[in-house]
Formats: C-alpha cells, structure tokens, sequence
C-alpha cells in the first residue's frame, strides 16, 4: 500500500453528517422513500408512514437530534422554526378547524424513532388525555 493510502487509513474521521443508522436520517437524504409535504434548508415534513389521523405529518430537522432532550441551547431557533413549520403546513392542508402537535421524547414518552420530530395531526376530534 502507498504512504500516501495508509496514513489516510490511520487519520481519524470526525463524523458530523447524519446518523445514516436512524430511519429519519435516511429519508432526509432520501435513501428511504417518503412522500414529502414540506421542505426547506433545515427542516424536512412527510407524510406518517401509520397515520392516526386523516392528516398525520411527521417535522424533522435535516440535521440528526435524537429528541427533544438532546436539543442543545443553539437549537432554539430550528426548534421555533420547527414549530412554525407544523402551524404553515396545517393551514396549507386546510386544518381550519384545529389540530394537534405532538413530540415524543424518550422512553416514557413512547419515542420510537430516535430522530427529533413534531406530529401534526387533524383532520378528526382529538380526545384528551392521550394513552
Ligand atoms: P414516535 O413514536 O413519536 O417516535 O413516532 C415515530 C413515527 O414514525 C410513527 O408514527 C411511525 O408511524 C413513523 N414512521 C416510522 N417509520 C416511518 C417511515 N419509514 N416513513 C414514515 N413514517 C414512519
Ligand atoms: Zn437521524
């Protein structure tokens, strides 16, 4: 083998992209399928792939937070945009009559996919307290 070869073998890789582990992170660079809804520099909308409700739309960031706990102080802002996102998207799917945002986190709660992601779901009554 080459110096050259070797030593690129040896220098340690610093891994910044996404966590090509997580689902969400593969249909964000669309190596999974999803029908999209929304897109935009940072943030990715697709349709629930098992809605539970007539509108269910799933809101992620581009970039890999494995949940609303992992968030760090300079998410603020993608998180507020996150939220902004799921209020155009339920006007853009005519949910005049009102809808509900929902983020799981971790075990408790019931996070499946440890990718950070907003629910909007419409389209029916909800009914409270969830499960
Ligand atoms: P949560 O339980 O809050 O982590 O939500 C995960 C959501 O991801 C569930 O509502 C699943 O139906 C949805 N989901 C899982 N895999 C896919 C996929 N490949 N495409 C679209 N939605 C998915
Ligand atoms: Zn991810």
């Amino acid at each position: 083998m080459e110096d050259r070869a070797r030593s690129h073998e040896l220098t340690p890789v610093l891994y910044t992209g996404p966590v090509m582990s997580c689902i969400f992170c593969k249909i964000v660079a669309g190596e999974i399928p999803s029908k999209a809804i929304y897109q935009d520099d940072s943030a990715y909308a697709f349709a629930d792939i098992g809605p539970k409700a007539p509108v269910h739309v799933l809101i992620v960031p581009r970039e890999h937070i494995a949940s609303l706990s992992e968030a760090a102080e300079n998410h603020r802002d993608l998180l507020g945009h996150l939220l902004w996102t799921a209020k155009e998207i339920a006007h853009q799917q005519g949910l005049t009559k009102g809808y509900r945002v929902v983020v799981n986190s971790g075990e408790d709660g019931g996070q499946t996919v440890d990718h950070l992601h907003l629910h909007l779901m419409g389209g029916r009554p909800m009914t409270w307290p969830p499960g």
